[in-house]
């Protein structure tokens, strides 16, 4: 074996030993509750589809015209020959549904949080990040020029402190997830927005989890609190179904990133179809108000149930419900246990979250029924007094 093999084994068996290694399962059909996942039958209780869009009729007839006259891929970035109606399509439909003049696509959100907070904050400039923003968004901090302070998660006094402590800086930028996607946690943007009002800062919002579910149509955290952000960042790869990310703010902003985000210049642009299936689910979506109170209420009911057991559950009235199991390990054996029982929910652990706080992290969607939500409840219980964790 190679001195390379050697060493990283020897890091993989650490791995192994903290009780945090990952594999990956196979998921043999379209995304459904009820999936086959490496042969085996389980209702999935962990995907992002949350308004069961990534299978429905209407995208896939939207996508498959697309298909027949685009090709499968753009063939370039957007600056070069890959740019096509469908972007410009969607992007326009991005800046409606957001309500902002201008809207760019990037291939993910990952890199649409990297693009604009490593080209936008300069040297001189600070970004304030909440403590529990995802990766992408720490990533892009990393990548910055400007400084990043990290304020405790959804802490308005905390942040103040930080607001005041900063004041020579040049500009100060406030970036936050909107719906946090570990803690199900939604940040007060209304509030976060007024402070930055005061303090002549700009916010950055991550609506990643937040657009198609909160709002009244479903517009994301702006909708939902009634407020407009300096940026939304998005992706189209949760309850919207389909694959990319996106941009939404001024056409200023936007015609800065087209011209210095590094990760939407050096990137292949999305296939047009991928573009129609969003443009279709976009349309889908700002009808779906039923669907959503569908999903809340099964939210709530779980929550209640789990609550009632003993479970300490986090989060606030959204698609995610993070139950705390602590141990990683205890929490790898309670996903194993549902997986016997037929459930599929993933065990999050560090470094996904901090130490101690490893959890199963259910997710829901529209297209779950009460039948299902009643025995995840069930197997709950069952596995909550097997491993001592309720009584
Ligand atoms: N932001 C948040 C809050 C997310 O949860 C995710 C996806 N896990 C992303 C950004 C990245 O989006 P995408 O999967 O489109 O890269």
């Amino acid at each position: 074996m190679s001195h390379l093999s050697e060493w990283l084994e020897t890091r993989i068996e650490n791995t192994k030993k903290a009780g945090l290694y990952r594999e990956l399962r196979t998921m043999n059909m379209a995304p459904e509750p009820e999936m086959f996942i490496d042969g085996w039958k389980q209702i999935v209780f962990s995907s992002n589809n949350y308004l069961g869009l990534a299978n429905d009729e209407r995208l896939l007839g939207e996508a498959n015209k697309a298909l027949l006259d685009f090709g499968v891929g753009s063939s370039g970035s957007r600056l070069t020959t890959g740019n096509t109606e469908w972007h410009e399509r969607l992007e326009e439909k991005i800046a409606s549904f957001k309500q902002t003049e201008s809207a760019l696509l990037f291939s993910n959100g990952y890199l649409a949080n990297v693009g604009v907070l490593s080209s936008l904050p300069e040297k001189g400039d600070v970004l304030l990040s909440d403590q529990l923003n995802h990766a992408s968004i720490i990533d892009g901090c990393r990548l910055s020029k400007a400084k990043t302070i990290i304020y405790d998660h959804c802490d308005l006094s905390d942040l103040e402190v930080k607001l005041k402590e900063t004041e020579r800086y040049h500009r100060r930028f406030i970036v936050t997830d909107g719906v946090f996607s570990m803690d199900g946690t939604i940040a007060p943007l209304d509030k976060i927005i007024s402070l930055a009002k005061r303090y002549h800062a700009y916010v950055i919002v991550d609506d990643a989890h937040a657009t198609g579910v909160l709002g009244e149509n479903g517009k994301g955290t702006s909708e939902y609190f009634g407020v407009s952000p300096d940026i939304v960042i998005g992706t189209l790869s949760k309850a919207v179904g389909t694959e990319g990310g996106f941009v939404a703010g001024s056409k200023a902003l936007i015609d800065f990133l087209l011209n210095h985000a590094r990760t939407f210049i050096f990137q292949t642009a999305i296939p047009p179809a991928s573009c129609a299936a969003s443009f279709a689910a976009l349309e889908v979506m700002e009808h779906s108000k039923e669907k959503r109170n569908l999903l809340f209420s099964h939210v709530k009911k779980i929550q209640a149930s789990l609550k009632q057991m003993g479970y300490n559950v986090k989060g606030e009235i959204t698609p995610i419900i993070p139950v705390i199991i602590g141990d990683a390990e205890k929490a790898v054996k309670f996903a194993e246990g549902l997986q016997a029982k037929g459930i599929y929910a993933s065990a999050i652990r560090p470094p996904t979250v901090a130490k101690g706080e490893s959890r199963i992290r259910l997710t829901i969607t529209t297209d779950h029924d009460s039948k299902e939500i009643d025995y995840l409840v069930e197997v709950f219980n069952l596995i909550g007094k097997e491993l001592n964790l309720i009584k």
